[in-house]
């Protein structure tokens, strides 16, 4: 079990909701806080302004996949996706190297188990 390189916690203990959000979006993502704007995160370059409201990856799968997309690009991975132990309640998401070493997670959600996988990522960098 990792800890998440943002808030330090458990990264399989990440639940849904603001908090994820943000260490995915810091960690993931390469965010950082706007100096004076809260309710917003500043991307790439400061003309790019990301909406913490609308911004939700650990529920959205679309914003999930924006995270997928970054992952895979940044570290050449593939992704998988299991169902861990027979489980129907769990969704089990891996990124890999082909056939070879795989890091992951699992959730109730396929995107808390995407933000949870990417975290476990960078933390086992
Ligand atoms: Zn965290």
């Amino acid at each position: 079990m990792s800890n998440c390189p943002n808030c330090n916690n458990p990264i399989d203990e990440h639940e849904a909701g603001r908090k994820t959000d943000a260490c995915v979006a810091i960690v993931i993502m390469g965010w950082r806080p706007h100096m004076i704007a809260d309710h917003v995160w500043v991307g790439e370059s400061t003309n790019n302004l990301i909406n913490k409201e609308e911004w939700l990856p650990s529920k959205n799968i679309a914003d999930a996949w924006e995270v997928v997309e970054k992952v895979i690009q940044d570290n050449a991975m593939t992704l998988r996706w299991y169902n861990p132990d027979g489980r129907t309640s769990h969704i089990g998401v891996t990124f890999g190297f082909g056939f070879g070493n795989k890091i992951g997670a699992q959730a109730f959600t396929a995107p808390l188990a995407i933000c949870r996988a990417a975290l476990n990522v960078v933390a086992n960098d």
